[in-house]
């Protein structure tokens, strides 16, 4: 898709600003309904869009991604507009620099329509939980587009971006991608800079992309990857072109399957799941059976780690340093209590009100796991079965080059089917939270379709790859992209 905007770019066929008009024509008239976009950011893009058709006007080359519109989720920072996290505690609070992925975005000429919602500090796996409201799934309104990226693979999918940025911590990007049928792509982790993300859980967290398609998805990549000098995690491989490994073929390939995982599927997922497994045989894939014993602890795992990263990373939150103060406010809350005001109170009343129930439960669940007596107990016993999921991926990788999962247990839900219950929520990422505690580059591709009340509702599957072998990653994804099962 976005190749074929190039050209007509380049070929004149279209403008840069009849393009990204297009685009806010769109949104105005489908976002109602969907609610994709918290903010737009129509100068900045029109800013952006005038000069690459100056540049285009003066004969010079233009990049792939130059002149081309997406949207950014909310957690990530760009300078002089709102980012909030979709949390009522950063209602107000202007990014005053960009991120480095943004930055970089920037250079290459990208367009920026505007920031899109998520579920509060991208917690959550539906978008219900943004303080402003859920985004709709445009594939079936009734249902969620999954989450905590919801508003970046609903815009992507409802044709209001071309691209979108999403973050991933348990599988945040690669699961509404699997919900709304678009492609949803988390890097290695430290593949991308997070300089400029408002951190969750900062052992997990990586930037990707959301698209229509598998070389969208290399093409954005290419633009945000590589070392970066503001975070100290980013790795120092270089970016690359990761366009020119989508060869569309996977001969010779090693592609795993987790036994034990397939025969507990729900059936209409088994049977997707199935269909995209014979599709990679008949490509000249070898399909082989693999063994992670302990990849049943990652969704424990996880939720000790996260709530203990997040609880320190939300400490940040308090009225004084960023965002909303409770004081500002009080006429609007109801039970405020105005004598003795000092400090603390005004910590915690911010804290209070600024901050839903989701955040509240995991800042405290990790308080309670990080608190002197019980560190051991849990973090450092999380930490060890952390290394030991790890060791069966190493040792997983010496028999293949990639792993092949379900990206979600089910479709696409309906709204409030799961918020009663965060468990049931917690579910939804059990394929998907192992490759970010283990660090290795995940993508979600629709797959076959399922059926449900007459609707077609769309399925992802994933691959994982080895640690910083975005390349064969891609290979795969795509070479299934170009030759899907009919
Ligand atoms: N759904 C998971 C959670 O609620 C993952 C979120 C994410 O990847 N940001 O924690």
């Amino acid at each position: 898709m976005i190749r074929e905007l190039h050209e007509k770019l380049i070929n004149h066929e279209i403008t840069a600003v009849q393009l990204t008009e297009e685009y806010f024509a769109r949104i105005e008239k489908q976002d109602k309904d969907i609610f994709a976009y918290l903010t737009l950011t129509k100068d900045l893009a029109m800013e952006q869009a005038r000069k690459v058709d100056a540049k285009i006007a003066r004969g010079e080359e233009i990049g792939m991604l130059e002149g081309i519109p997406g949207a950014i989720k909310d957690n990530l920072c760009v300078a002089g507009v709102r980012a909030t996290a979709c949390s009522k505690i950063l209602d107000n609070y202007i990014a005053p620099y960009d991120a480095t992925v943004v930055e970089r975005l920037k250079e290459a000429g990208a367009v920026f329509l505007g920031k899109v919602n998520m579920d509060e500090f991208a917690m959550g796996s539906s978008t219900e939980k943004s303080a402003y409201g859920p985004t709709k799934n445009p594939v079936d309104l009734e249902r969620v587009p999954g989450g905590s990226s919801g508003g970046s693979a609903a815009a992507v999918a409802s044709g209001e971006a071309v691209w979108a940025l999403g973050t991933d911590t348990g599988g945040s990007i690669r699961q509404p991608a699997s919900f709304c049928g678009v492609v949803g792509f988390k890097p290695t982790y430290g593949r991308v800079s997070r300089y400029g993300a408002i951190a969750m859980a900062s052992s997990l967290d990586q930037i990707g992309p959301i698209t229509k398609t598998v070389e969208d998805a290399a093409i954005v990549l290419s633009v945000i990857a590589g070392e970066d000098k503001m975070d100290a995690t980013s790795a120092q491989s270089p970016a690359k072109d990761y366009t020119r490994y989508l060869t569309g073929e996977v001969a010779g390939l090693k592609i795993g399957v987790v036994k034990g995982y397939v025969e507990k599927l729900n059936p209409d997922v088994k049977a997707s799941f199935e269909k995209v497994v014979a599709q990679y045989k008949e490509m000249g894939a070898e399909i082989k059976e693999i063994e992670l014993p302990n990849v049943k602890y990652s969704l424990p795992v996880y939720y000790i780690i996260m709530p203990c990263e997040v609880s320190s990373n939300l400490a940040r939150f308090d009225g004084v340093k960023y965002g909303m103060r409770a004081e500002d406010h009080k006429d609007s809350i109801l039970d405020f209590v105005p004598e003795n005001r000092n400090l603390i109170e005004t910590y915690l009343d911010s804290r209070r009100y600024g901050i839903g129930a989701e955040p509240k439960r995991r800042i405290m669940l990790g308080t309670y796991a990080l608190s002197s007596g019980y560190y051991d107990a849990y973090y450092l016993r999380a930490q060890k079965v952390r290394t030991l999921i790890k060791q069966d991926f190493e040792k997983a990788y010496e028999a293949v080059d990639l792993i092949l999962t379900p990206t979600t247990p089910s479709p696409a839900f309906k709204f409030d089917e799961k918020t009663n219950d965060p468990i049931q929520m917690y579910l939804e990422d059990i394929f998907t939270i192992t490759a970010n505690i283990v660090g290795v580059p995940a993508i979600s591709v629709p797959g076959p379709a399922i059926e449900v009340d007459d609707k077609q509702l769309p399925q992802g599957f994933q691959l994982m790859g080895k640690w910083f072998d975005e390349e064969n990653l891609l290979r795969a994804a795509h070479a299934y992209e170009v030759h899907p099962v009919k």
